[in-house]
């Protein structure tokens, strides 16, 4: 079982001509179409499911800088300005709250990492701070573990993902954007060398501006065009609790789990290390650049076979035809099957560190596909090769957070105003370029 999303409203009449056409409507390209649409260009935002369907709706909610990559820490800092102020001006809750997050740990090793990595972020004005055992014990009340200390985050938060991208997709219609749900774009019309329209399901689109904002589909819909995009998945399954008291107020990560406060007062809970690796066509294709991150995270992750090997997004290896329905349209929302043997196991965890929360049971289990690229950073760019042609995907499993900002940015290069951040490190051509500097990162 999955949580409920908020709807979002559609059109039914496919427009002619835009100025961009966004494809894929999470939470970078509903961001996009809303920072579009308020400054006044014709957009069409096209999803082959609903909005938010996949990662969008899956994940934590977390938005965080605690730590982030450096070279994300500009658009995350631009994103929490967003957030602040995006339910006000899009007239809809999205969930956003500066609730706090807290990391508590038994592992000098990782307090040391989260420790250099305030003092890193200090030079942007981040103000997270090193807790004792003793402060750790206190920001945590009601907890039974042990712990040699933690991080406090005071103004990092969480929104709802549930309610995000519909909110924003909302937003952008009633500033005149076109938004289609259960049309897939099956492909590029490419006139002259450049960008000329989007090939839907239900017709062609001109637009001389495409923005691919396709989550984990983004690498193969890329392929077809021949333009080469390194991304790999993993299935991180997550369950919701029933409601209970209230034990923080954001987002808590213990070793043994992690936990996440919802506005309707139950949890999301992962337990750790138990992302799912699986072995498919594109995960092979591109297995030599996740090498170097895959050796960096071997003992957070289990590998196997799975169903994603034959079907979604990473399984497709040759073109296909824009004229006949796609695997695009085969899985309008990819739902990956959520690994059984988690949520037992973490559940118990919880209620063993807090006996407040005996009375907890499971609401709901789900997976979803985490799209990586290999320096775990996102590409939001334009690509050089195909003109009119721009990425915004690859979030590495913090896309949630970074989205507003994401969307954003991108906007802004689609049109060639000047960005709000510096795009170098989410560049495309790093991957074709030689330039790209291999980073662990943290997801
Ligand atoms: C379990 C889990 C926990 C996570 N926790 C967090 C967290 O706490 N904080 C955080 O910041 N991030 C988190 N993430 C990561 C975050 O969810 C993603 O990075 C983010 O949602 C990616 O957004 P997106 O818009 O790029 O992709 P998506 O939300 O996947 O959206 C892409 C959309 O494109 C559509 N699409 C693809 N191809 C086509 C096509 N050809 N035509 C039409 N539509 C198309 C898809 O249907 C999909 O709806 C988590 C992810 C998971 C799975």
């Amino acid at each position: 079982m999955f949580s409920q999303i908020n709807p979002a409203a559609s059109d039914t009449v496919l427009p002619d001509r835009v100025d961009v056409a966004i494809i894929g409507g999470g939470i970078a390209g509903t961001a996009a179409a809303y920072s579009l649409a308020k400054q006044g260009h014709r957009v069409v935002l096209i999803e082959k499911g609903r909005i938010a369907g996949e990662q969008s709706s899956r994940n934590w909610g977390w938005c965080r800088t605690q730590n982030r990559d450096e070279r994300e820490l500009p658009l995350q800092l631009l994103s929490m300005q967003l957030w602040e102020r995006l339910s006000a001006e899009a007239g809809a809750e999205l969930g956003f709250r500066r609730s706090g997050l807290i990391y508590a740990t038994r592992s000098e090793t990782e307090l040391a990492s989260w420790s250099a990595w305030i003092d890193m972020a200090r030079q942007y004005q981040v103000r997270n701070t090193v807790l004792s055992p003793a402060e750790t014990r206190a920001l945590t009340p009601g907890n039974e573990q042990d712990w040699i200390g933690g991080i406090h985050a005071p103004t990092d938060g969480r929104a709802e993902p549930a309610m995000a991208a519909p909110a924003l997709a909302d937003a952008a219609r009633a500033l005149g954007a076109v938004v289609l749900q259960n049309c897939a774009v099956r492909g590029l019309d490419i006139r002259g060398g450049q960008v000329a329209g989007v090939i839907t399901e239900r017709g062609r689109i001109a637009a001389d501006r495409v923005l691919c904002a396709g989550g984990a589909w983004a690498s193969m819909f890329c392929r077809r065009h021949g333009i080469d995009l390194p991304q790999a998945g993993i299935r991180s399954t997550v369950f919701a609790t029933t409601p209970g008291p209230e034990v923080t107020p954001g987002g808590l990560v213990t070793p043994d789990f992690t936990i996440s406060r919802r506005l309707d007062g139950s949890y999301i809970v992962a337990a750790q290390n138990r992302g799912q690796m699986e072995v498919t066509p594109q995960g092979i294709r591109y297995a030599r650049q996740f090498w170097p991150t895959f050796k960096t995270r071997r003992k957070s992750l289990t590998v196997g076979v799975g169903r994603s090997a034959v079907s979604g997004p990473e399984a497709m290896t040759g073109a296909w035809s824009f004229d006949k329905p796609t695997a695009m349209e085969r899985h309008r929302i990819y739902a990956p099957a959520p690994n059984p043997a988690v949520a037992g196991p973490a559940l118990a965890k919880l209620k063993a560190a807090y006996p407040a929360l005996s009375g907890l049971g499971v609401g709901g289990v789900w997976a979803g596909w985490i799209d990586l690229t290999p320096d775990s950073i996102p590409v939001i760019s334009a690509v050089e090769q195909l003109p009119g042609f721009f990425l915004a995907t690859g979030f590495s499993g913090h896309g949630f957070g970074i989205g507003p900002g994401a969307g954003q940015l991108a906007a802004e290069l689609v049109i060639g105003r000047a960005p709000s951040v510096d795009p170098t490190p989410f560049r495309y051509s790093r991957f074709t370029d030689g330039s790209r500097i291999n980073a662990p990162g943290m997801m």
